[in-house]
């Protein structure tokens, strides 16, 4: 039987238009804990509480505390790790059309991904509700020794971070282009996602429905393996490190 790297490797290079999918397990590796499993972030803090928007504007604090001890710790240390550069190569190369990303933490556009789709939004960027204005992590963890929760200094508003809430809509827009990125790519890689959320995960089967072929690379079992031409259950820098090495 044919090493699956090998047909990955063979999947990768008759490919013309490779869509990748990132979830928060390609993250896990540059020190970023996933919600679920072990480790997971939900074991230590409620998403009902912080990350619900009706919770989220009654209690501000609880979010911030998490942002204080988890968040922006995890952020302001988290470098890119060998699988988002074998992305960002792939589209370097041609082969890649676009990255569609569960992840709120920019890592795939640090590594140099120039079309990426953030279903969820960006964690790096906190606005005001009132006036607008964007501000960045430092600025905002700063702040936080002066107020709690924080504020806007301009105009004292509540500041949320740019991300989707739960009882959030996602934005229209971005979800449009993946779902004709996922309709025309001819290879749709899935990489650390458990495939659980919606409506991101629909777009795996759409792509399969469209006549792509399904790679995916997740630790752990997911619903969607049966769909796939290939599933690697390992660490996606391991697997993506093979197709795209570092030059
Ligand atoms: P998830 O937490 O539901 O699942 C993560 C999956 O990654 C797990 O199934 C696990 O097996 C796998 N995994 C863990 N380490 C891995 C590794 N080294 N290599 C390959 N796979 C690995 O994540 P999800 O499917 O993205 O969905 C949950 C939501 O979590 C998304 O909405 C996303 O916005 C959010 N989230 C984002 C971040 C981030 O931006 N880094 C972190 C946590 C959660």
């Amino acid at each position: 039987m044919a090493d699956p790297r090998d047909e990955l490797q063979q999947l990768v290079s008759e490919a013309n238009r490779i869509v990748a999918f990132t979830g928060a397990g390609i993250s896990a590796e540059s020190g970023i804990p996933t919600y679920r499993g072990d480790g997971g972030v939900w074991n230590t803090y409620d998403p009902a509480r912080y990350a619900e928007i009706s919770n989220f504007l009654a209690d501000p604090g609880y979010y911030w505390s998490f942002f204080r001890e988890v968040r922006y710790p995890a952020l302001r240390d988290a470098e890119p790790n060998p699988a988002h550069h074998a992305l960002a190569r792939l589209e370097e190369q041609g082969r890649l059309s676009a990255v569609i990303t569960q992840n709120i933490d920019g890592l795939n556009q640090e590594a140099g991904s120039k079309r990426v789709l953030e279903l969820h939004g960006n964690t790096r960027r906190i606005a005001c509700m009132t006036c607008n204005e964007v501000y960045t992590l430092d600025e905002v963890h700063d702040r936080l020794d002066e107020v709690f929760p924080p504020d806007c200094p301009k105009c004292n508003g509540v500041l949320k971070p740019q991300v989707v809430f739960f009882g959030e809509s996602l934005p229209m827009q971005v979800l449009e282009d993946a779902v004709r990125e996922t309709r025309n790519c001819d290879l749709f890689i899935v990489v650390g996602s458990s495939l659980v959320v919606q409506p991101a995960a629909a777009l795996p089967p759409m792509a399969v429905q469209e006549g792509a072929k399904l790679v995916i690379i997740n630790r752990d079992p997911t619903p969607q393996d049966q769909l796939a031409h290939l599933a690697f259950h390992e660490n996606a820098s391991d697997v993506l490190g093979t197709v795209a090495p570092s030059p």
